[in-house]
């Protein structure tokens, strides 16, 4: 497995196995890694073939944290996300430093982002405006440094793979976004890097969110419901787990995310819960 941090040295790579007709896969992450970040990375592996290269990309993208948000104490673990990349045949953990990500930014030149302006704007970029900027920004310079053909993201940030998946076709990037379920816990909370931040009660709690959408998901199995209805239930469910803090709980189309009136089955639900600091979100359809 080859560690690679420059942007040049990546591109000289890419463009070799370019040139030989090699698929390349894919997987960006930001580090701390779990088995949902594995299962992407398998996903990758069956998707590009024995001979295609699987590349993980691990950066800590700081465009896509507001002020004051938690980049300065987000987890990191390089040398264990190395040996777990090694023990899944990895071909390349391509992990930049900021300079090399965004060149000059700290002296003020650095001015270019990608921004997609539809998708956008409900539930997490609602809540963290400049978010999806980051997010946008950073894969289109990561799609141009790798010329990934197949790229994969996880269903458990639901909007994030449906904005990459708009920008992908608004822009003609040449690179087949593959989403993959989201990976759980056995009590139901989705694995993610933050859940570390939780102390041993809100860790309890946190199956809120996963028991939320199971408990929608009954209501709407029998009859359709309007949206408001089943907000305040959710709302009220929230009251079992005392150390949450309800952020957002919507209800809209898998693919457009046009927010829906009436829920029924089909519908997609996601929200987001504080635990003191920590935000988790989840998502799912009903
Ligand atoms: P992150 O490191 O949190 O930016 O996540 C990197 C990628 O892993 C994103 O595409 C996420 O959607 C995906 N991911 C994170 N958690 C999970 C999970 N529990 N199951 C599946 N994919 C996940």
């Amino acid at each position: 497995m080859r560690i690679v941090t420059s942007v040049a040295a990546m591109q000289r790579l890419a463009r070799q196995w370019q040139q030989h007709g090699t698929r390349i896969g894919l997987v960006p992450t930001m580090g701390y890694l779990h088995e949902g970040h594995l299962s992407l990375v398998r996903r990758a592996r069956r998707r590009a073939g024995q001979t295609g290269k699987v590349v993980v990309s691990i950066y800590v993208n700081p465009t896509q944290f507001g002020p004051k948000e938690d980049l300065s104490r987000y987890p990191r673990d390089l040398k264990r996300d190395l040996k777990l990349c090694r023990a899944e045949a990895v071909d390349v953990v391509f992990a930049p430093s900021d300079a090399e990500m965004y060149p000059g930014k700290a002296e003020g030149r650095y001015s270019t982002y990608v921004v997609e302006e539809n998708l956008s704007r409900s539930m997490e970029g609602a809540s963290r405006p400049t978010h999806f900027r980051g997010v946008t920004t950073v894969v289109a310079k990561l799609f141009n440094i790798v010329q990934p053909g197949i790229a994969i993201f996880g269903a458990k940030d639901w909007q994030q793979a449906a904005i990459i998946k708009r920008m992908v076709a608004d822009l003609n990037f040449p690179v087949k976004i593959i989403v993959a379920p989201t990976v759980r816990e056995r009590d139901g909370l989705a694995l993610s890097s933050r859940n570390k931040y939780l102390d041993a009660e809100q860790r309890k709690q946190a199956t809120i969110l996963h028991g939320s959408l199971q408990y929608v998901r009954k209501i709407v199995t029998r009859k359709p419901a309007p949206a408001s209805k089943l907000k305040q239930a959710v709302k009220k469910f929230m009251a079992a787990a005392p150390l949450g803090r309800l952020d957002y709980v919507e209800f809209f189309d898998p693919e457009t995310l046009q927010p829906a009136t009436s829920v029924s089955r089909g519908t997609h639900m996601a929200l987001a819960v504080f635990f003191a600091n920590t935000r988790l979100i989840d998502n799912g359809p009903l």
